[in-house]
C-alpha cells in the first residue's frame, strides 16, 4: 500500500487512568471477569516519540528498574505498532522512544496509555489516516484499557471493560496520588480476589456475569461534586490488593486523617488515589503525606485522550 511516511518525529501524550468505580462480576470461560468500571483520566502522562526507522525498536526512560519494562513484542508499544503496519500493509519499521511518568505495574494503564500512544503517532508517521474508530478497533485488540487512553476523558466500560461509552462528567476532579515503588500484578489481584471469595462462601452465591455502573456514580460524576463523587468510589479489587499490599490500608487512612474526602485503591493497586475538595485542599493533602514519607503526586482529571503535541 502507498504512503505519505513523515520524514519528521512524530511526538504523542497519552494520559494514565483511575477507576473512580470498578465492580467486578463472575469469571467468563475465556478467564475474564465480567466488569463495570468508570475509568477518569488523569494529568498524568506518558509521552511517546516516533521517529523514521526501516526496523521496530523501543527505548524505555524514566523507570527506576529497567528490568520492569520489556523492550521485545511484550511491550504494549511495540505490539500496536506492528498491529497497526500489519492492518495498514506498511512494511517499513519505527523507532519509539516512550518517556514514562505513569508508574510501572501501578493499576493506572500505564502500559496501555503507550500502546494508544504508538497508535496515533505511528499512524500520523506513516501517513496511513485511519479514522478514529478503525483506531479503536485495534485499540480493543491489544487490551481492554487501551481504547480508553485513546479516547480520555471520563468512560464506562462494560463486558470485559472495553466496552466503552462515554460519561458525562462537569468541572475536575483533584487527586492526590500516592505510588509506591514495588507494583503488583494485575492476575495476581484477580486470583487473590477469587479465592477470598470462595472463601466467604460466595461460589453459592455466583458473582454476575453481566453488571452495571450504579446510577449514585454517574450522578456524582455529572454534579461535578467531589463531595458527592466521594460518596460513591468503590472497587472490587481493593481488598484483593490490600491483601497483597496490607500497608495500603494504611496510606488510605493517612490519607484521609489529612483531609483527603475519600481514598481508593485504582484499579488492581498498589496506586492509592485521594480525592480531595479541590486544588487547595490536594495540596494540604500532599504535603502531609510528603512529611510522612511518601512520595504524593496531585494530580486532576478528566483530560483528554491520547493526542499529538509540539
Ligand atoms: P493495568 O492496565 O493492568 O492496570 P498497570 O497499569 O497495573 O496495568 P502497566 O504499567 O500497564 O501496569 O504494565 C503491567 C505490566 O505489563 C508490566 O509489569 C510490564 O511487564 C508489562 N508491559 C508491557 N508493555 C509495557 C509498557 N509499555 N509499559 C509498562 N509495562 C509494560
Amino acid at each position: 500500500m502507498s504512503h505519505s511516511a513523515s520524514s519528521e518525529s512524530v511526538h504523542v501524550r497519552a494520559p494514565g487512568k483511575i477507576n473512580v468505580y470498578l465492580g467486578v462480576g463472575g469469571r467468563h470461560d475465556d478467564g475474564y471477569h465480567a466488569l463495570a468500571t468508570v475509568f477518569q483520566a488523569v494529568s498524568l502522562y506518558e509521552d511517546v516519540i516516533a521517529r523514521p526507522a526501516a526496523d521496530f525498536s523501543i527505548v524505555v526512560r524514566g523507570v527506576e528498574d529497567p528490568d520492569s519494562v520489556p523492550l521485545d513484542d511484550r511491550n504494549l508499544a511495540m505490539r500496536a505498532a506492528k498491529l497497526l503496519a500489519a492492518a495498514a500493509e506498511y512494511d517499513g519499521g519505527v523507532a519509539l522512544e516512550i518517556r514514562k511518568s505513569v508508574p510501572v505495574a501501578g493499576g493506572m494503564g500505564g502500559g496501555s496509555a503507550d500502546a494508544a500512544a504508538a497508535l496515533v503517532a505511528c499512524d500520523a508517521l506513516w501517513g496511513t489516516g485511519f479514522s478514529q474508530a478503525r483506531l479503536h478497533e485495534l485499540a480493543a485488540r491489544l487490551g481492554a484499557d487501551v481504547p480508553f487512553a485513546l479516547h480520555g476523558g471520563t468512560a464506562v466500560g462494560t463486558g470485559r471493560g472495553d466496552q466503552l461509552n462515554p460519561a458525562l462528567a462537569r468541572g475536575r476532579f483533584d487527586w492526590v496520588l500516592v505510588t509506591s515503588d514495588e507494583g503488583l500484578s494485575t492476575p495476581v489481584v484477580y486470583a487473590t480476589l477469587d479465592a477470598l471469595r470462595a472463601e466467604e462462601g460466595a461460589l453459592a452465591d455466583d458473582p454476575p456475569l453481566s453488571l452495571d455502573v450504579p446510577i449514585p456514580v454517574l450522578q456524582a460524576l455529572r454534579s461535578g461534586d467531589p463531595e458527592l463523587l466521594a460518596e460513591s468510589l468503590a472497587n472490587d479489587l481493593q481488598a484483593a490488593a490490600v491483601h497483597e499490599r496490607p500497608d495500603l490500608e494504611r496510606t488510605l487512612s493517612h490519607g484521609i486523617r489529612a483531609g483527603a474526602l475519600q481514598g481508593i485503591v485504582s484499579g488492581s493497586g498498589p496506586t492509592v488515589a485521594l480525592l480531595c475538595s479541590g486544588p487547595e485542599s490536594a495540596q494540604e493533602v500532599q504535603s502531609a503525606l510528603r512529611e510522612a514519607g511518601l512520595d504524593p503526586l496531585h494530580v486532576h482529571g478528566p483530560v483528554p485522550g491520547a493526542r499529538i503535541i509540539g
